[in-house]
């Protein structure tokens, strides 16, 4: 029995439910929040959304391709979490990746352990 695949929306067809999405990264988890519209300027509304799936590359890890997710829904009042909330949501991440670092901007962070202080035992 062949498998049914939808077709892939195209940005425009992702706009209309949505003014912004997640992007993803695929190799390290990354994710930033993007507007569709600067998309749309530059590909046109009936490009396949699989050229931004494509064509994304990771801040953090330099790695090309990347998944979208929708906004989450964040209650009957506030329905979809808006585009400045995702955007403080991840300049807070950021903060709080680099005080528990070196307090380097998280987009030039090297893995390492958590620092522990002196006291802490076990
Ligand atoms: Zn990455």
């Amino acid at each position: 029995m062949p498998r049914y695949f939808p077709p892939v929306p195209t940005l425009s067809q992702i706009q209309r439910g949505t003014a912004w999405v997640w992007l993803v990264c695929q190799s390290c988890q990354h994710f930033q929040p993007v507007t569709l519209a600067q998309f749309v300027i530059r590909w046109g509304p009936d490009i396949s959304s699989d050229v931004l799936r494509r064509s994304a590359r990771c801040h953090r890890c330099g790695h090309k391709g990347a998944a979208l997710q929708h906004p989450s829904w964040t209650g009957s009042e506030t329905g979809f979490q808006t585009y400045a909330d995702a955007v403080e949501s991840v300049a807070q991440l950021d903060r709080l990746i680099a005080k528990y670092h070196d307090g380097s901007r998280p987009s030039g962070l090297v893995r390492r352990a958590p620092v522990w202080d002196g006291n802490r035992r076990g």
